[in-house]
């Protein structure tokens, strides 16, 4: 037997275990191996018979004195009565309905029994226990410390310890080390056979400890490996090398109404420099909504314009596209640029050298424009550029099909700039650039979803990373407060007083919690229809109310958002899929309900749907919860205004599962937990460049090699 041996072939698996393992995904006896408990059962203390008292869960350890079986004359159902004795007593046992055990278990036979004691007509029995016989070998399902799977219908704990105990005893010693020993050492790993054995069979819970962190650590440990090694291959592309003109810079600067910040400063410089090598930047840019990404990318944009290289700039939606193209168009008005909008739909719009407005042309021409590179700038969606990647926003694409799907083709692309989308990779940019050119553009990635550096640079490790954290002066802080139901009538009427003044407000309905993700979305949208009955019949029949849930399409989605932000509504209810990015200044309150159900993180990215305008906004944070932890969790988004201060309270208090592109890596949940220190995640990264330079390729770590590469498929899969 071997990792690869087919789950039928492992002995005691027969042809209808197999279908209910597959039906868990397990195929293999590798997959077994790496289906590891959720949880233990300490079961190694045994008792003495004669200690034992009422309403214990025990495990004792007898022979069978004597056993029987009788049938209820009411119910007719099998009970089974035994009396069991150690050394220093004996205890009555009673099964119901299990008519087989009688077959089973004969007299004298010595086996352990765990369970809970109950009083029954004066006697004190041992109810319904489970059972194990003892044979030379050591037991399996108690007398030790037992572990419990992530069940499912047929296949239980016992089903699987059944198998896999004998099979991992067989396989044992034949499974090799995959971390290098000085790793293992300095970090106080235990060897992997080891580690195996007892993450399901632990001799103690302190091993199952052990065991775990070991796990814990290979899979960070790939994961930097991963990022380290792909930022490696990065580097050997090779990319347009683009001089800083800094007499074009400061005229820009001069151009604008504002001054940068120092964030905005120092992220344009690491760009610029980055776009000064010839090979490709994969840099992103995080920063709150409204800190002024934008006026970032322009710069960069212009540095390579002016460069003779044509930029490409994609937003996640059209109202974003559209926004982005108005900001760069007038921003560069007196910098002689030709940009293009270019969306699945029919806007085209060319704004040809003239200082005043865009015309319209066919897209026929924008893209004969672009190739010719008579285009410097072109934005519009992603669908466009890639219409057949299925990464991208599948919601995209879909306004592209039955198109024709002509391929956008550039002269000289130089920079991709890419707004709240983090995973772009180097194939996809090779396919920008179509197959004449041996470079591949620089890529300049923006997000507002604020997460943790050490946690960002964990999950996104082949990216470089710069981070505008304050925001620009000037800005009215936001008003938050929490409220409960008592508050809820004076909200409502502070929410009426603001749309009077003409203001507008939005209203997120709580997550609701499902047993799995299509059956969540299915309740939210059911909580959000329910809440806009409620609001638009009762609370406010004389207001316009808008709905928005993520079952909508997403052109419908669009329409919804475009006429909140016409004003054809005064309040928009909606699930937590309100869109990112999307800016209706008007909007002065944000109000959620069920507020404690959300991350912080994700409070703060609601919270900045409202705020952008001279009005000033306000944010209710809606609880019913008393839980002390709720309050000060809450209160947290009074005292903090920055979303990566509010993100890296989430990773402490809830744990990385709630962030972007964590879930991607399947991690089990204990290494999940290993991401929240960032010590750990620093040395390990650490860890996995010094291999790297020490064997860029690796080759002096065929088995690491070989696990990595394994870990890549099964990332790409997903
Ligand atoms: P985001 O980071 O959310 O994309 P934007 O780039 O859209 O933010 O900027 C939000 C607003 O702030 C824009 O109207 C922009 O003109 C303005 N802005 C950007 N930088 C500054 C600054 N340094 N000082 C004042 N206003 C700024
Ligand atoms: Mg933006």
């Amino acid at each position: 037997m071997t990792f690869t041996t087919p789950i039928e072939e492992i002995p005691k698996v027969g042809p209808a275990f197999a279908k209910r393992f597959k039906q868990l995904k397990i195929r293999t006896l590798g997959d077994l191996v790496f289906y590891f408990p959720r949880d233990y059962q300490d079961l190694s203390k045994i008792s003495k018979i004669k200690d034992v008292k009422i309403n214990e869960n025990i495990c004792v350890h007898g022979k069978i004195l004597e056993i029987g079986q009788e049938r209820s004359w009411r119910k007719k159902m099998a009970i089974t009565k035994a009396v069991v004795q150690d050394d220093t007593g004996s205890i009555e046992v009673i099964w119901f309905n299990q008519p087989f055990l009688i077959r089973n278990l004969k007299k004298d036979e010595e086996l352990m029994l765990a369970g809970k004691t109950v009083v029954r007509d004066d006697h004190l029995y041992l109810s319904s226990p489970t059972y194990e016989k003892i044979s030379i070998q050591e037991t399996t399902h108690m007398g030790r410390v037992v572990p419990i799977y992530p069940e499912t219908r047929g296949v239980s704990s016992r089903l699987i310890r059944y198998i896999l105990k004998p099979a991992l005893t067989v396989i044992k010693n034949k499974i090799p080390e995959t971390l290098p020993q000085k790793i293992r050492e300095e970090y106080g790993l235990i060897d992997l056979k080891d580690a195996i054995y007892e993450i399901h069979f632990p001799s103690s819970l302190e091993i199952a400890k052990k065991a775990r962190e070991r796990f814990s650590f290979e899979n960070i440990f790939y994961i930097a490996l991963f990022g380290a090694k792909k930022k490696i291959d990065f580097q050997k592309e090779k990319a347009p090398a683009i001089p800083i003109n800094e007499t074009l810079i400061e005229r820009f600067l001069r151009s604008l109404p504002f001054k940068l910040t120092k964030g905005q400063m120092d992220s344009a410089t690491q760009i610029l420099k980055d776009m000064e090598r010839p090979f490709p930047m994969n840099r992103l840019l995080q920063g709150d909504v409204g800190s002024g990404k934008t006026v970032v990318s322009v710069i960069a944009s212009i540095n390579a314009i002016k460069n003779k290289n044509q930029v490409v700039l994609m937003a996640p939606t059209e109202i974003l596209a559209k926004q982005h193209f108005k900001t760069f168009f007038q921003l560069l008005k007196d910098f002689n640029i030709n940009i293009g909008f270019l969306t699945g739909k029919e806007d085209k719009y060319y704004s040809k050298k003239l200082k005043t407005d865009t015309i319209e042309i066919s897209r026929e021409r924008m893209l004969k424009k672009t190739q010719e590179g008579d285009i410097d700038l072109l934005i519009g969606t992603q669908a466009l550029i890639a219409p057949k990647k299925k990464t991208l926003n599948q919601s995209a694409s879909r306004t592209v099909q039955g198109k024709k799907k002509t391929k956008v083709l550039f002269k000289n692309l130089g920079l991709v700039i890419v707004d709240e989308q983090h995973r772009f990779g180097v194939t996809q940019r090779a396919a920008l650039c179509g197959k004449q050119s041996d470079k591949i553009p620089h890529l300049l990635s923006m997000t507002a979803t604020p997460i943790p550096r050490t946690l960002a640079l964990t999950i996104w490790g082949d990216l470089d990373l710069s981070i505008i954290k304050e925001m620009p002066q000037g800005r009215k802080k936001i008003i938050t407060k929490i409220a409960t139901e008592e508050d809820r009538p004076e909200t409502y009427k502070f929410i009426k007083e603001e749309i009077n003044k003409g203001r507008q407000a939005f209203v997120i309905c709580p997550r609701i919690e499902a047993a799995d993700e299509e059956n969540e979305n299915a309740l939210d949208v059911k909580a959000v229809k329910e809440e806009y009955e409620k609001l638009s019949k009762e609370i406010f029949p004389d207001l316009k109310i808008g709905m928005l849930h993520g079952k909508m399409t997403p052109k419908e989605k669009e329409k919804t958002m475009k006429d909140f932000k016409n004003k054809k509504f005064d309040l928009l209810v909606s699930t937590s899929v309100v869109e990112v990015g999307i800016d209706v200044p008007n909007a002065t309150v944000m109000m959620i309900e069920g507020a404690d159900r959300f991350g912080l993180a994700q409070l703060h990215q609601f919270r900045g749907r409202v705020g952008r305008s001279e009005y000033q906004s306000y944010c209710f944070l809606l609880t019913d919860s008393a839980g002390l932890n709720t309050k000060e969790r809450l209160k947290a988004m009074i005292k903090y205004d920055s979303g990566f201060e509010l993100s890296e309270m989430d990773l402490k208090i809830r744990g990385p599962g709630d962030f972007v592109g964590v879930r991607q890596w399947g991690l089990p949940d204990f290494a999940m937990s290993a991401l929240k220190e960032p010590k750990l995640i620093e040395r390990t990264k650490k860890t996995a460049e010094d291999i790297l330079t020490e064997s860029p390729d690796l080759s002096a770590y065929p088995i690491l090699k070989a696990r990595l590469e394994i870990f890549e498929e099964r990332i790409h899969l997903e």
